[in-house]
């Protein structure tokens, strides 16, 4: 199938072929003529799959058609879990945007809001935001949402997981009935298909990434290690292996930073990225990751949620996710688009339970292995999944003020499909 067969202008054919892309992933391919056709949709799809364009393509398309008044107005509304992921979506927009005269803008916590409203005085068509920032602005008045005509919830599980449904419910309260509701999320649980009962009309079930399933252009390993040799070990990996762009996850923003230092200390160039950082660290940081700049970025899974880097060839696992689904998360970070991507897990003693909670949920097994001149001393202390670490839920950043967790996930099931080729 080619994009031309979608049905969207050529303004929009024009933008995706500058970016390369040669054929419509199968979320596009499916999602992409139903949203042109008006359909609600409720879309099971990880990231990497191509889902922002899928809904980020239709939209655009039946914007640009709408007549254009004296005065912008919101007619399209994204919400997002993270910071991260605004961003990430708000670069789309504007990149599948640039043959379209529309305006966009993003708005997030943690960050200065005078500029945001300056920007949303001056109008915009569309605004992608987290739930957080954007109630700030509805309190304030600075945005006006009763002409939104598309709605999209991107990673809508997540946003469930992070406590934003009292947020969603206020946002959604005031947005026209009469209106098109695109969903995406990694997973569908329960509470996620409540929550598309309440707020979606009649929609179409879409269904390509098997939520639990790791991309299968992903090879995953694990190693058994002692967790006090993992430093020197994960450092001798990214020397000897000269891995330039590797992305490491650590549990905790207080490890995260610790782990980034030592990486200096044995001369490899790193930097951290988590929610206590100020948001202009944080881009510096992942600007420093993206240009190659310095070679490991260690990130907590909360702020790598959205972080999108063309062609990242190793996602490290310092250390399992206390939620162990932030696994599929983290790895899918590395494998996108067709890619071929490395996974490696350093398992600790402590670790064991966790790792085949992991292997469970990905009803996979996972090749654990031993590496030379790291040979763990320490036997396995449990068989059971470590209980979560709270602290992040204490302690949420701004953004994600004071919601505990709302929701345990219930039972995956969504369907993966094949990957896809970019030209560029
Ligand atoms: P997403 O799932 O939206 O986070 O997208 C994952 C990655 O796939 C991004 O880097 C996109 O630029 C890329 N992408 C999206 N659609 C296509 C396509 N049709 N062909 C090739 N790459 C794509």
């Amino acid at each position: 199938m080619k994009f031309t067969s979608l049905g969207l202008s050529a303004d929009i054919l024009r933008a995706v072929s500058a970016q390369g892309y040669e054929t419509p992933t199968p979320i596009q391919q499916q999602a992409i003529p139903a949203a042109l056709a008006g359909r609600d949709l409720m879309a099971a799809a990880q990231t990497g799959t191509g889902k922002t364009a899928a809904f980020t393509l239709p939209m655009l398309h039946k914007l640009a058609e709408l007549p254009a008044g004296p005065v912008r107005k919101v007619h399209a509304l994204v919400l997002t879990p993270t910071r991260e992921l605004a961003n990430q979506v708000s670069e789309s927009v504007r990149d599948y945007g640039k043959f379209i005269s529309l305006r966009s803008t993003v708005v997030f916590g943690g960050v200065n809001i005078n500029p945001q409203m300056k920007t949303l005085r001056q109008g915009v068509d569309i605004l992608v935001a987290t739930p957080g920032r954007l109630i700030d602005h509805l309190t304030r008045r600075t945005v006006d949402l009763s002409q939104v005509k598309v709605l999209v919830l991107d990673e809508a599980d997540r946003m469930l997981d992070m406590g934003f449904l009292p947020a969603i419910e206020r946002i959604l309260a005031l947005l026209p009935k009469q209106r098109q509701t695109m969903m995406f999320s990694a997973t569908f649980s329960p509470t996620i298909k409540k929550l598309a009962t309440r707020f979606l009309n009649n929609p179409l079930s879409i269904e390509v990434a098997q939520a639990n399933s790791a991309a299968s252009t992903v090879t995953q390993m694990a190693y058994r290690v002692d967790s006090a040799r993992k430093r020197e070990m994960l450092a001798h990996m990214i020397g000897s292996q000269n891995l330039q762009q590797v992305l490491v996850f650590a549990r905790t923003k207080r490890g995260a930073d610790r782990l980034a230092k030592h990486l200096e200390q044995d001369g490899i160039s790193a930097d951290s990225i988590h929610g206590d950082k100020s948001q202009g660290a944080r881009n510096r940081a992942l600007s420093d990751f993206k240009r190659n700049n310095i070679r490991a970025l260690v990130a907590t899974d909360v702020a790598a949620r959205g972080i999108d880097i063309d062609q990242l060839s190793h996602v490290i696992n310092y250390e399992l996710p206390d939620d162990i689904e932030n696994y599929v998360h983290r790895i899918g970070r590395t494998g996108r688009a067709g890619n071929e991507g490395t996974a490696i897990s350093l398992i600790g003693a402590d670790e064991h339970g966790q790792f085949r909670a992991i292997e469970r949920l990905l009803n996979k097994k996972i090749n654990l292995d031993v590496m030379t001149g790291y040979e763990p001393t320490q036997r396995e202390t449990s068989d059971k999944p470590r209980p979560r670490n709270n602290q992040s839920r204490r302690t949420p950043s701004r953004d994600f003020s004071g919601r505990g967790k709302q929701q345990a996930h219930g039972h995956r099931k969504a369907r993966r499909e094949g990957g896809f080729s970019r030209s560029a």
